[in-house]
């Protein structure tokens, strides 16, 4: 589950979340000193504040934040954020459970490829609409509206 989460929900997704606001430059205050100037950075995967020296990954960042051990705040992250993901572990392998086990495997990995690229695509999508012409737009509005859809009745796995 951890994995996932760190795949799933960016540093930044994460300081947004929690109303911890981020400058242009990737910089913000550090909720874990008190400080006026923002020292403590951003990154696509982990933060850093150079002001207390706290470090770390989305996790642990919201566990800091929270005061919360790591399982709790990945089950945090993963309530918060919808994502879906399941918290049980996998019971005992037979041969039977292995090969149902790969093709799940198999077709999640099909699954989350085609969900990142749709996300992608989400994504450049919504950047050409702040420059599309009037013809484009409406092409880009009713393709923003299919994967609207497809994300509100498609959870992540
Ligand atoms: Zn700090």
């Amino acid at each position: 589950m951890f994995e996932e989460i760190k795949e799933m929900v960016s540093m930044r997704d994460a300081a947004d979340r929690y109303g911890i606001s981020v400058s242009r430059g990737g910089f913000a205050c550090c909720p874990f000193h008190e400080e006026k100037t923002a020292s403590l950075k951003i990154y696509d995967k982990s933060f850093y504040c150079f002001g207390c020296g706290a470090g770390g990954d989305v996790i642990s960042f919201v566990a800091k934040l929270f005061s919360l051990g790591n399982s709790q705040a990945a089950l945090r992250i993963n309530e918060d954020f919808g994502l879906c993901l399941s918290t049980k572990r996998a019971p005992a392998a037979s041969l039977e459970y292995q090969r149902r086990r790969r093709q799940q495997e198999r077709e999640k990995q099909k699954f989350r490829e085609e969900y990142l690229s749709k996300c992608r695509r989400f994504r450049s999508l919504n950047k050409e609409l702040e420059t599309a012409k009037d013809f484009r737009r409406a092409e880009i509005m009713a393709e923003i509206e299919y994967l609207d859809y497809y994300f509100e009745n498609t959870c992540w796995r």
